[in-house]
């Protein structure tokens, strides 16, 4: 039975004398220490801990055993060269350390070196030396609960925090998982903790809520998504949600539904299901990333549904059956909304705010309606045809587009008479590489070049041509150049082949195509001839450290400069909201140039201003775009009030698919 410390057993233990209770790892050493020295042993390990530690290493790892490592190894080689990294190619998310005592570390933490005091100042403890590896599909509020079940049903009973509090703590915990908490019950959890951390007898009443505590300390968002969004983001606390599949569509789709209708043969009802949260299904039947595949269940037997492709099918089928779904509109109502922007962000919004009876008007830069679906994604991979068919769809609801119509001042339209302004400019500036050479004859920025192709406008392009970057702008801007006569396409990548953030169809089609890859390759200087572009030189990278996104940062290897001989280098490396030429009050921007807005209502600080898409998240994908067009214009605007919520928007993660 536990007992009050100190006096602890090495100096009071067995028969009232000095006791060594040192564990088997601990004793295993020993003889070694004896035989070598005590310099030897002193001279693994980091500077203030010494030796090796065996950790149990287990989880969502590839090579799952006990490993021993010197002390201070970072975790990423534990992980990702000794582990094998994450099978199925899911994400890395944290590891447990120290059984159920223990606390998680984060992605952003993957390159502490494991020792004592690295460990303990980021909230886990070596404890037993478990290391369970997690990966995206792993809840952390679940991770608390299970492991304070086990705490639970090891308490012995003798004091009352640990007897009591323990499952009042997981009480709480259940509470949020089945959607019911709410933001109090954090509070709650880390009061209590505390409070059994401190008036427990023993070690396992004084650790037991570090699960709790570091879960909150490291991922108190996913807390509140399940509280605030009622979402379980790892699509694990089966209260939350219906499938994985749903839960994940960042509209929510409603998954399930309409492959059972496509099943039946009933494709036009599914495609009517489909469009009730989707007014561009066709396109996204395309070009979607489709997240929801990720968290098929069917995957985890062999593949997973092709969902993406069903959607596809019931709407063109609808299509080409010429029919078409409109929604009822609400009573009309007084206000005017005014969208700047008509890319999918903006013309969800549109969509959502006229079923609800306002009258909205489209602001559109640009002489064609669609925004990067019109002028980024080429015509191969997304039909004109069957965009226009979709904006068509959208306009007949009632919604005015119009073209050529830049907004140069936000405040101006409420001037005009709106009520409200929803900002969807989308990103649109190329990000430069900072490389002498950029501003030679021949250097294009992705973006303006996809533009100006897409718009039908006169692009010089060379017979040799490199594209740097990885995401999907890369690939498409690669794929049209060869499509527009260059005989020869290099794709310059910083990183290796499973980083680029592009769809992985897209960039097998690149290779089969012959465009060739360089990767582990940074460009350091465009080489110009007479004004014009004639080379890249370009060095080899190694990988190094981990960087905050769990991939390996690239850093480049002295001597291993090459040159590429070309005539046309195109700039693919990332984009950022184009604010030069819009005046924003008081709108703030953030980090890439992004507008600043909350993340729940998209409420900028100027009252009545929304931001959504690109602009506010960074590049990332169209579905992400119609999402964060959906939600949010509640409460700030007198009576406009918009009640429909789907999944929130969340920042773009770091190497999420979509753009470099
Ligand atoms: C080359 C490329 C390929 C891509 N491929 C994919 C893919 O395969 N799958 C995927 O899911 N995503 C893909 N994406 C990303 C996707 O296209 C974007 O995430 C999405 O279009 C963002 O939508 P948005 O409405 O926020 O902005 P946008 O689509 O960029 O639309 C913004 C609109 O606002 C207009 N605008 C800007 N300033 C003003 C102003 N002052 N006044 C009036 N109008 C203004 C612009 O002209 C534009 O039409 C790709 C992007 C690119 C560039």
């Amino acid at each position: 039975m536990p007992r009050q410390r100190p006096p602890f057993p090495s100096n009071k233990g067995l028969f009232g004398k000095p006791s060594a209770i040192n564990n088997v790892e601990t004793w295993s050493i020993i003889p070694r220490i004896i035989r070598e020295g005590a310099d030897w042993f002193a001279s693994v390990g980091s500077e203030k801990s010494k030796g090796t530690k065996s950790f149990s290493l287990v989880g969502k790892v590839n090579n799952v055993g006990l490993v021993e490592v010197p002390l201070g190894t970072s975790l990423g080689k534990i992980v990702f060269d000794i582990g094998g990294g994450i099978p199925g190619g899911k994400k890395y998310k944290a590891t447990q350390m120290g059984g159920p005592s223990g606390g998680v570390i984060p992605i952003e933490h993957v390159n502490v070196p494991v020792d004592y005091e690295s460990v303990t100042a980021l909230g886990a403890i070596m404890g037993s030396g478990g290391l369970v590896v997690m990966d995206e599909d792993s809840c952390m509020v679940d991770v608390a609960k299970f492991f304070l079940q086990f705490t639970r049903d090891e308490s012995c009973g003798k004091c009352a925090p640990c007897r009591a509090g323990i499952p009042k703590l997981l009480a709480l915990l259940n509470k949020i998982t089945s959607g019911k908490g709410t933001l109090q019950d954090i509070d709650t959890i880390l009061e209590l903790s505390e409070m059994i951390q401190k008036a427990s007898i023993c070690g396992l009443g004084q650790t037991a809520p570090n699960p709790a505590i570091s879960t909150i300390r490291h991922f108190r968002e996913e807390y509140e998504a399940h509280i605030i969004d009622k979402k379980c983001p790892a699509a694990l606390c089966q209260s939350l949600f219906r499938a994985p599949c749903q839960h994940t569509c960042p509209v929510g789709l409603d998954v399930p539904g309409y492959i059972s209708l496509i099943k039946n043969d009933k494709p036009e009802e599914a495609y009517k299901l489909i469009m009730q949260r989707l007014p561009l299904p066709m396109t996204v039947g395309r070009v979607c990333p489709h997240p929801c595949e990720r968290k098929c269940r069917r995957g985890q037997v062999d593949q997973p549904i092709s969902i993406r492709h069903l959607k596809r099918y019931a709407s063109d089928y609808a299509y080409e059956h010429g029919l078409s779904y409109t929604p009822k509109v609400k009573a009309a109502k007084a206000e005017k909304v005014a969208v700047i922007g008509a890319g999918p962000a903006g013309l969800a919004a549109a969509w959502d705010l006229t079923v609800e009876g306002y009258k909205v008007t489209v602001f559109e830069a640009l002489p064609v309606a669609g925004g990067m679906l019109a002028v980024g994604i080429p015509e191969y991979r997304l039909p004109k045809e069957i965009l226009n068919k979709e904006i068509d769809n959208i306009k007949k609801l009632g919604i005015e587009i119009k073209l050529n119509s830049p907004v140069k001042d936000v405040d101006a339209l409420f001037k005009e008479g709106f009520k409200a302004v929803f900002i969807g400019i989308g990103a649109h500036k190329g990000d430069k590489m900072g490389i002498p050479g950029e501003e030679l004859e021949g250097v294009y920025d992705a973006i303006e070049f996809l533009r100006n192709i897409n718009l039908g406008k006169d692009t010089k392009i060379g017979k040799k041509v490199a594209v740097v970057g990885g995401g999907n702008s890369a690939i498409d801007a690669a794929r049209i150049a060869l499509r527009k006569g260059a005989e020869e396409v290099h794709i310059v990548y910083r990183r290796e082949k499973a980083d680029m953030p592009a769809e992985e169809e897209e960039i097998s089609a690149a290779e089969e195509e012959g465009i060739k890859l360089h990767l582990l390759t940074a460009p350091v200087k465009v080489i110009g001839k007479a004004g014009k572009v004639a080379g890249i030189e370009c060095n080899k990278m190694a990988l190094g450290d981990f960087d905050k996104s769990g991939r390996r940062s690239p850093k480049p290897i002295t001597g291993s400069e090459y040159t590429i001989e070309i005539d046309t280098l195109i700039e693919a490396i990332g984009q950022r909201p184009d604010t030069d030429s819009l005046k924003l009050g008081s709108i703030k921007t953030g980090k890439g140039g992004t507008l600043v807005a909350d993340k729940r209502t998209l409420a900028t600080d100027q009252q009545g201003v929304f931001a959504g898409g690109d602009a506010f998240t960074g590049p990332w994908t169209v579905i992400e775009a119609i999402a964060s067009g959906h939600p949010g214009l509640t409460g700030r605007i007198p009576k406009i009030s918009h009640t429909r919520t789907y999944r929130q928007p969340m920042r773009r993660p770091r190497n999420a698919p979509g753009l470099a």
